[in-house]
């Protein structure tokens, strides 16, 4: 067994200290992960397994920075039915991908269907290579580039594999191609990145259609009771409308900030930064830039 200073060294020495800090600021504890010393620690337990009657997660081994502790990969099914649903099948690690099937076959059920919450490779990657190794099962996905087959996914759509009633949401903002899936019979919500189980997720699509989406799914769980959150990445989320008034008001707060640092003159992204990050170590402004960048083109088009 490894000493708690031990691991927090080793990893020090694996990402490196402004990134370390980065890790502990957004709450990810690398220190826990098993990958990084030995048993199974507290996180990754919490985890893998992790779900509601019909969903169960299954943690690839992939945590990163972006990742978190790994991707969420969900096998989802109706009691009793004999084929399941694959949400995001994760990275190309055949280790992983036969870890899912396997735990598939365990259960005396096959693949009827695989779903992607969005493009991101965490995702998408291993889909092609899983649906080959689940004897050619159709990938359905937003994005014609990733799926296998003919059926897309778009806003309305219900997936019916196996007697599951799983309804597709198109929730653009984290990417353009991002869908959520609502599983009524457990008042469960899938929400891909859109949504992480702790931390803030870093935006590859628009702002507007982010803070459109968050107002959306905010609704959404109020009006029909959402019970939990099952994210792409991170544990679930049991209390699902605090979760969305966070989120809403920390893009908010952030935008304010932003708004206020552009009252003062500030013109370029790199200005903006320096004022409201002048908190933060400048190793992390140019990834602050980015999300500046992002926040300046929103205000410019709201006017
Ligand atoms: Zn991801």
């Amino acid at each position: 067994m490894w000493s708690r200073r031990l691991k927090q060294a080793a990893v020090r020495k694996l990402v490196g200290g402004p990134a370390l800090r980065h890790l502990e600021r957004i709450g990810w504890n690398p220190v826990r992960h098993p990958d990084l010393g030995s048993g199974r620690m507290e996180r990754v337990s919490e985890i893998d397994g992790m779900g509601t009657e019909r969903a169960t997660c299954v943690l690839a081994p992939n945590p990163s920075m972006m990742t978190l502790d790994g991707t969420n990969t969900w096998i989802i099914a109706e009691p009793g039915a004999d084929r399941v649903v694959v949400v995001d099948p994760g990275p190309k690690d055949d280790v992983h991908l036969k870890r899912v099937l396997a735990q598939v076959a365990a259960r005396d059920q096959r693949v009827g269907t695989v779903l992607l919450s969005h493009r991101h490779p965490d995702h998408s990657e291993g889909a092609g290579r899983f649906a080959e190794l689940a004897g050619g099962v159709p990938v359905r996905a937003m994005d014609p580039a990733h799926r296998l087959g003919d059926e897309g996914l778009a806003e309305g759509d219900v997936i019916t594999t196996g007697g599951l009633e799983l309804r597709v949401m198109e929730i653009p903002g984290h990417t353009d191609d991002s869908v959520a899936f609502w599983l009524p019979a457990d008042g469960a919500v899938f929400t891909g990145d859109t949504v992480l189980g702790y931390g803030s997720t870093v935006l590859d699509g628009s702002l507007g259609d982010y803070l459109a989406t968050l107002d959306r799914l905010r609704a959404f769980a109020e009006e029909r009771a959402v019970a939990t959150l099952l994210p792409g990445h991170g544990p679930r989320l049991d209390d699902p409308i605090a979760v969305l008034d966070q989120y809403i008001g920390h893009r908010r707060e952030r935008l304010a900030q932003v708004e206020a640092a552009v009252a003062t003159g500030a013109r370029t992204a790199r200005e903006v930064v320096e004022i409201v990050y002048a908190d933060v170590d400048p190793k992390l402004w140019p990834a602050a830039e980015w999300s500046v960048q992002a926040q300046l083109d929103y205000l410019a088009r709201r006017g």
